[in-house]
């Protein structure tokens, strides 16, 4: 069978309807149908390992790390020697893709360092990803040259109103970073109940042109203090439609994720997955791999039941 990506006025449209109601059922099915066209039985685990905890400058509401809402009892930045040391709390023959993940203002100079030393300790075919603030096109070419694959980077939902971060400049981080030959990871986060379909369909729609491999969505988790707490969260209906939805607009060629998963919505044709380590946004525990994070066995235990495996 083949598929067309979904149109702005059938994804609106999709997103305006019930979560629960038979044309959602309908829509979840297809999706779930062209995963398993598109990927086969092929699922991936990868590995999130946070690298700093303290007060990011980009202050983003709904996070544990802003400035504003700082939710962590002590401060840290591993050097690189902790970075690279930290893998070894995880199993990293079950995963594909490794990420380096920090606030918007951790040392550059390191991130490249990381990447030198972690490129030396894994297999070639394995990916190297960062997950880092904005960057320009000479930052772009550093990080490839340091051994990094790809590149997570959004724009978020209210990016500008919700964050210190500016549109414009994210995407013109997305440009440098595909320019020069970095894979972009894309996501549609993070999803609260306050949004409207226009607002998500805006960023679906900018993911669709970006055309990335891998595709994802995420709700927000509610931190207690933080600003946005007072919205709640969407429940696990609404995150499985959103999945779906996403998943036939953009089509991504080799995996589509939900964050933070839950068993309905990998019904959406979920092959993909993240284990976390060491500091989360969504977290207030210095290891979330103790409490919201999912382990490499956690991560693949869900996958499997769905029917996607590491071959
Ligand atoms: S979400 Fe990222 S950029 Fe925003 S405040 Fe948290 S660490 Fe900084």
């Amino acid at each position: 069978m083949s598929y067309r990506k979904l149109s702005e006025e059938q994804i609106i449209d999709y997103l305006n309807k019930d979560s629960c109601s038979p044309e959602i059922e309908n829509l979840i099915e297809l999706s779930a149908g062209r995963s398993r066209e598109a990927f086969g039985s092929r699922g991936y685990v990868f590995a999130q390992w946070g690298l700093n905890c303290e007060p990011c400058s980009l202050d983003c509401d709904f996070c544990s790390l802003g400035e504003k809402n700082f939710s962590f009892d002590s401060k840290f930045s591993l050097t690189v020697e902790e970075a690279v040391e930290g893998l070894n709390r995880t199993d990293i023959s079950m995963v594909s893709d490794i990420f380096m993940m920090c606030t918007a203002d951790y040392p550059l100079d390191r991130i490249y360092a990381i990447g030198r030393e972690v490129r030396k300790r894994i297999p070639r075919e394995t990916r190297l990803v960062a997950n880092i603030g904005d960057f320009d096109r000479d930052q772009a070419r550093a990080l490839k040259e340091s051994g990094y694959t790809g590149f997570y980077h959004i724009v978020r939902l209210r990016e500008g109103q919700d964050t210190k971060g500016d549109p414009a400049v994210r995407e013109e981080t997305i440009r440098f970073g595909m320019e020069e030959g970095l894979e972009l990871y894309y996501c549609i986060e993070p999803i609260g109940p306050e949004h409207s379909s226009q607002e998500i369909a805006r960023e679906i729609l900018r993911a669709q042109e970006l055309q990335p491999k891998v595709m994802a969505v995420m709700r927000r988790i509610c931190i207690p203090g933080t600003s946005l707490y007072k919205h709640g969260e969407i429940d696990d209906a609404d995150l499985t439609k959103i999945a779906a939805v996403t998943n036939l607009a953009v089509l991504p060629e080799r995996a589509m994720n939900v964050h933070e998963p839950c068993l309905d919505s990998m019904r959406a044709g979920i092959n993909q997955l993240y284990a976390e380590l060491g500091i989360n946004p969504r977290d207030t525990c210095e290891n979330t791999e103790e409490n919201r994070g999912f382990s490499v066995t956690g991560a693949w235990n869900y996958l499997e039941e769905n029917g996607y495996s590491k071959s």
